[in-house]
């Protein structure tokens, strides 16, 4: 991509009202823009990594039997006073439409996927089902300050599993934590698991949390044996497991997964006929993953004082690359063009700094906010010693690769 044809530019300013880093940061960046409170457009670049974070998140669902659907936005109340959510979900968006009917913007989506499965699943051969989607929820989060950390509109990748018993869930319920942990490593986030209360259905959920001190959770920590445990259920100044001392840290809950049990089912009545024609209820597990607060996180955890510094494989694009002086130097010009369309022929992404009127520091300063993995700068230097100048966003030192070795180089990471 031409950063002369790119629909966004960075400002200077960080927007007023703004309190978080990560909006800060992105909205500088021109990777989002702001409508309202807790609402975000994704402009080019950030739908780029919202997507690529996306792309993660299904192939590791897919891996693990997952198979994705695509559930309305808009669901009626009836459904939502079945299971007595319609009064008991307190950020849930209400609204009415023609005739006083009244109905619900999807904040999670038991109350469509639970008699959706029900048409489906008549017997215990049906089972088990595991459905997700990657959708747009809606929850009327009152006065959201944390960027994309909480919206009101916000992506959810959001799994459902439908068992014939507690054994069948408990043993894919691990299966998530395995995934989990895989698809946050992928994004480039240490996450930690956390035990937290259970809600209405069961005694615990497991949440996962990344560590920073901009996290609205509170998460204690035991030194010797790594147990976690959110500050909503925890009471004790020792581990409960091994009276090791507590830590306190601040958390970003980026997903959450639950055992649902035979809830939904009973409200649905959903239920299947076991080996001795037996009508038993199904059991269920949920497992979401905030998608847009992930990305969030992300930029609150790889940042320094210049701006992001995208892990590579979410990145928007992986190489930056600046000409500097081509405008006056037809073989600057020539080199950094030949070197464009070579890196794209080989499927590397990146973005062409082709802009002429803008000096170095300003190139080099919005490069640093982008935070695009690696900066390639191409100049009268280093056409004198063959090769193009390598940084890594993330490190401080640069140095010259031959241009014939850059493939490999970047190859190597
Ligand atoms: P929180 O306690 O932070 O409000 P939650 O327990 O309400 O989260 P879930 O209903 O389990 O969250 O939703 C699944 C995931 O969706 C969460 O783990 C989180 O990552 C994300 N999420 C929840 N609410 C928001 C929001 N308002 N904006 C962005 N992401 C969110
Ligand atoms: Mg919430």
């Amino acid at each position: 991509m031409k950063q002369t044809k790119l629909f966004s530019k960075t400002k200077k300013e960080t927007p007023p009202d703004e309190a978080s880093l990560n909006a800060q940061l992105l909205l500088r960046a021109g990777y989002i823009d702001k409508l309202m409170a807790g609402v975000y457009t994704y402009l080019p670049l950030g739908l780029q990594v919202l997507s690529n974070i996306q792309d993660i998140v299904r192939e590791e669902m897919n891996k693990i039997g997952g198979q994705e659907i695509l559930m309305p936005a808009l669901s009626p109340k009836s459904n939502w006073q079945k299971t007595g959510r319609w009064e008991g979900f307190d950020v849930l968006f209400k609204l009415k439409g023609s005739g006083d009917k009244e109905y619900a913007l999807g904040a999670s989506h038991e109350e469509v996927v639970t008699p959706l499965v029900d048409k489906y699943v008549n017997s215990y051969r049906d089972l088990p089902v595991s459905l997700y989607q990657i959708q747009t929820k809606f929850r009327d989060e009152p006065r959201p300050k944390s960027g994309l950390l909480r919206g009101r509109e916000f992506s959810m990748k959001d799994l459902y599993s439908f068992h014939r018993d507690q054994a069948d869930l408990d043993k894919y319920y691990e299966k998530f934590i395995t995934a989990y942990k895989k698809i946050f490593s992928r994004c480039g986030l240490d996450v930690k698991l956390v035990k937290a209360s259970g809600g209405t259905f069961s005694k615990f959920s497991d949440e996962f949390q990344v560590f920073t001190p901009y996290g609205e959770d509170i998460v204690f920590s035991c030194s010797k044996c790594d147990l976690h445990q959110n500050k909503e259920i925890f009471a004790g100044d020792k581990c409960p497991n091994c009276q090791g001392k507590l830590e306190k840290n601040k958390a970003i809950e980026v997903g959450n997964i639950f055992k649902l049990g035979s809830k939904y089912a009973k409200d649905f009545n959903l239920t299947y006929t076991d080996e001795k024609g037996q009508e038993q209820d199904v059991i269920m597990g949920c497992y979401g993953i905030g998608i847009s607060r992930l990305l969030g996180a992300v930029v609150e955890v790889h940042h320094d004082k210049a701006g992001i510094i995208w892990p590579t494989n979410i990145a928007p694009f992986r190489v930056h690359l600046i000409p500097i002086g081509a405008d006056k130097n037809q073989e600057i010009q020539a080199t950094a063009t030949d070197l464009y369309k070579s890196l794209q022929e080989k499927n590397i992404g990146v973005l062409y700094d082709d802009r002429v009127d803008i000096g170095v520091g300003q190139k080099f300063a919005d490069a640093d906010l982008l935070g695009l993995p690696v900066r390639l700068v191409i100049s009268e230097k280093t056409i004198a010693r063959g090769g193009c100048e390598v940084k890594k966003r993330a490190e401080k030192e640069a140095k010259i690769v031959l241009l014939d070795k850059l493939t490999e180089y970047l190859s190597e990471g």
